[in-house]
Order: C-alpha cells, then sequence, then structure tokens
C-alpha cells in the first residue's frame, strides 16, 4: 500500500493491533509566491512606486492574494503589481498583474492540499525544465487533483503554473512533492 500515493491530502493509514501509523503524502506542492516578494511589493507600495496601486477590495472573489491564497475581503486593500512568473530570457516569458494584501498575511502552508478558494475558474499551463508550455487545461471545480496528478504523469513536465482562467493572471505554481 505503500506505493499508493493519494493526492488531495495527508492520510493515515493506522494498523489495527499494533497502532502503527503510515502517512501517505500527497503527490504535488503548491507553492505560494514568496514571502520576499510580497514584501517588497509592500515596501515599493509604501514608497509610491508608479507600477504599484494599492486598491481598495470591493468584491469578495474578485483580488486573490498570491501570497495567502485567500480572496481578499471587501473592505481589505490589496497592491496591484507586476510579477515575471516565467522569468524573462525564454520564448514563454511572461510578466503580469498579481494582488497581494497590503496588511502583512500568513503564507499559504498547507502545502499538500489544493487552495479551496480557487477550485473554480482556474486553468492549469504545464512547463517543462525550460520554462516551455507543453500543455494546458481547464480546471475541473470538483476535481483539480485529478487534473494535477494528470498533468504530472507526463515525464517532461517541470512545473504547473494555476491562472485565472477568465483574466489569465498567475495565481500559484504547483511542483511534485
Ligand atoms: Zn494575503
Amino acid at each position: 500500500m505503500l506505493g499508493i500515493r493519494r493526492l488531495n491530502f495527508v492520510d493515515a493509514q493506522c494498523g489495527g493491533t499494533r497502532s502503527v501509523c503510515v502517512m501517505k503524502t500527497a503527490t504535488f506542492r503548491i507553492v505560494p509566491l514568496p514571502t520576499k516578494v510580497a514584501e517588497e511589493a509592500r515596501r515599493a507600495a509604501e514608497s509610491g512606486a508608479a507600477d504599484h496601486a494599492v486598491i481598495k477590495v470591493d468584491s469578495a472573489t474578485g483580488f486573490p492574494c498570491r501570497h495567502c491564497l485567500r480572496w481578499a475581503q471587501p473592505g481589505e486593500r490589496v497592491i496591484l503589481f507586476p510579477y515575471a512568473s516565467i522569468p524573462p530570457g525564454h520564448p514563454y516569458s511572461e510578466t503580469g498583474p498579481i494582488f497581494v494584501h497590503v496588511e502583512k498575511c500568513e503564507r499559504y502552508n498547507v502545502t499538500g492540499e489544493y487552495p479551496a478558494d480557487f477550485r473554480n475558474g482556474r486553468a492549469f499551463r504545464t512547463y517543462d525544465a525550460n520554462y516551455n508550455m507543453i500543455d494546458a487545461e481547464v480546471v475541473n471545480e470538483n476535481d483539480p487533483e485529478a487534473m494535477i496528478e494528470k498533468l504530472f504523469q507526463n515525464p517532461k513536465t517541470e512545473f504547473v503554473d494555476a491562472r485565472s482562467v477568465t483574466h489569465g493572471c498567475f495565481t500559484f505554481r504547483i511542483l511534485r512533492a
């Protein structure tokens, strides 16, 4: 049974008589925006950088924070700024707008679980080790974990980026566990 890995949760499989628990870990790892990048954005916004806009949130599902991986809530403030999710120097290089909370927030740390706020409205883009996009799928809201497993079945898949299916904006990265 150790060879069978479950996607979405860390499952505890407990033996009967000896109460031995074998932890089965997720097959993927969610990678939120690094805290360093969020803090740099906060500093840039505070110093009035022209490409860092502070916005007061007015919708419960319009402003995803890439650091805590939650929807910012009405009344909270977010920074809108450009982020190079695919670094310069490659055909698929890409810089696009993302949000982070203005106030300090806790970086998403349940990295073996798919973020609950983003089961809807995401597309997955698959990249190889040279940052070439090799596949793309619209997420099935009921089972993003199964789609991640399928995309990682391709041995060339280095990482998968979750993006907004409507606006195209980078949301988070997914690596093999
Ligand atoms: Zn946040």
